[in-house]
């Protein structure tokens, strides 16, 4: 990953750029870089995560939606063995076809170069490329905009392959390509959740499964806001305890018995706490947390999301203090969130930064807002941003905007 990605002007932006908006500066950089127009546009969004962290690979259950903030690719193939990648305000890229492979490519070109290795391997044809990405996800700030970009790339091949594939199969596919091309050993949480979602709509993933349910999320409908409160600390995956919490909960599980955590209830983990030892705190939480999904799922369902509060809460306490992936400046924002009336709220993601969610009444955005602020500025941590977030359509094809 470039360091340059943060010194950019795409990160972070303050307010989304529109579909429409990106869609149109994207067409216009890909015919005044090509001379010619694209196949087509495909859009994929970032993802937040309303609840269900660290369940994903534990075979267990997350209720993500997509945000109103997207990627838009357009995407050309070309008749050579030339890879052209362009990334509005990042960079362009130049590559030959033999060189999309694991080891080929490397920084952000990995994560456009990724699925079209990913895609090869699952039968489609590999030729050469022309791609102008451009984005409204914030970069880095936990918010997915690496499946984003992948699912956006990852959809346009498919689709000018012709085969229209099950986007549960596209998001194995996406996470093919940043397990393998990237290096990052995500599970399939924000690919699902880019694909899959419906706007105004949370996504109940069962990741034994990968069975899908459609929850009603509308915030606004019940005078409520869904804030995503970026700490602007650059979470890290690809190194670091991502992995290591991985096998922390393969080994409780092999403890306990159980083909994955998924298999045990809060009551098992209790009971067998003897012998789970040090691996306690961590199948506590998975199995606290994946019994908190299907508590929201089911509040969800009845149009109760007011209720969704507490178990927001409770999952950043089991995160900070079981799992100990929370850090301080998410410990900040959650609990100012808090202090200033937030219904609940809990860090997003990996952990150790990027970005937390928080429930909060439509009135009191701005007191939240100001309390979140304010809180970073006294502890000396960097100017965490705020932003109100819709849950939004999953990826989808665009039509191309009249010119
Ligand atoms: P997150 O997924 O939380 O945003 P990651 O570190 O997983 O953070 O992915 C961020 C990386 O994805 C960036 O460093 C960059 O390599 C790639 N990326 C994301 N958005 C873009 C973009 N608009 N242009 C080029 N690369 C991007
Ligand atoms: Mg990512």
């Amino acid at each position: 990953v470039p360091p340059a990605d943060r010194a950019t002007g795409t990160d972070h932006p303050l307010a989304p750029a529109g579909e429409a908006g990106l869609a149109r500066r994207v067409l216009a950089a890909f015919r005044e870089r090509t001379g010619g127009e694209p196949d087509g546009l495909w859009r994929a969004p970032g993802r937040a995560n309303l609840i269900g962290e660290h369940t994903d690979y534990n075979e267990g259950f997350a209720l993500p939606f997509a945000l109103d903030r997207s990627v838009v690719v357009a995407v050309r193939r070309r008749p050579d063995d030339l890879v052209r990648l362009s990334s509005l305000g990042v960079g362009e890229v130049r590559l030959r076809l033999a060189d999309v492979r694991p080891g080929g490519v490397t920084g952000w070109a990995a994560y456009v170069a990724g699925p079209a290795w990913a895609l090869a391997e699952d039968g489609v044809a590999a030729t050469g490329l022309d791609v102008v990405l451009g984005s409204d996800v914030p970069v880095g700030a936990g918010l997915s905009s690496s499946a984003a970009v992948q699912c956006a790339v990852a959809l346009a091949l498919d689709d000018l392959a012709g085969r229209g594939s099950d986007r549960t199969h596209l998001a194995r596919v996406v996470q093919r390509s940043e397990n393998v091309v990237v290096g990052a050993p995500v599970g399939l949480l924000d690919q699902m959740a880019s694909l899959h979602a419906r706007r105004g709509n949370a996504l109940g993933v069962d990741f034994r499964t990968l069975a899908v349910r459609h929850l009603p999320l509308r915030p606004a409908d019940a005078g409520l806001a869904l804030l995503v409160l970026d700490t602007r600390v650059a979470h890290a995956h690809v190194t670091g305890s991502y992995a290591e919490r991985r096998r922390a909960c393969e080994a409780a599980a092999r403890v306990l018995g159980v083909p994955a955590l998924r298999d045990a209830t809060p009551a098992d983990v209790a009971a067998a706490a003897g012998r789970l030892g040090d691996l306690l705190p961590v199948a506590r939480h998975v199995a606290g947390e994946d019994a908190r999904v299907l508590a929201a799922a089911a509040l969800l369902q009845r149009g109760d999301l007011v209720a969704v509060g507490p178990l927001l809460s409770a999952s950043h306490a089991s995160l900070r203090d079981d799992l100990a992936v929370s850090c301080p400046e998410l410990d900040s924002v959650v609990g100012a969130a808090a202090g200033a009336g937030a219904l609940g709220a809990r860090m997003m993601g990996g952990g150790f930064g990027g970005s937390a969610v928080a429930l909060v009444r439509a009135d009191d955005v701005a007191a939240v807002t100001v309390a979140v602020l304010a809180a970073a500025r006294e502890r000396g941590f960097p100017e965490p941003q705020v932003i109100t977030v819709h849950p939004d359509r999953g990826a989808s094809r665009l039509r191309l905007p009249a010119s």
